[in-house]
């Protein structure tokens, strides 16, 4: 068993799909982060674009811009 850090509650991970749409411009999502207050989906582009402002406070944030390449 691994041991998982305490801060790190551990979460299904769900797999982006066509149909999630970035919250900030309606593109296929790639970037889900996890916050307490709920989910946001951003496509590669607002995902970086946000990751200073909201790596800090996410609970968990699932990249899967390799798909792109
Ligand atoms: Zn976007």
């Amino acid at each position: 068993m691994e041991q998982t850090e305490d801060t790190t509650p551990v979460e299904e991970t769900v797999t982006l799909t066509a149909a999630d749409r970035c919250d900030v411009c309606g593109a296929q999502a790639f970037i889900r982060v996890v916050l307490a207050t709920g989910d946001l989906v951003f496509c590669g582009h607002h995902g970086s674009e946000n990751k200073d402002k909201l790596s800090p406070i996410a609970i968990s944030w699932q990249d899967e811009t390799s798909k792109l390449s």
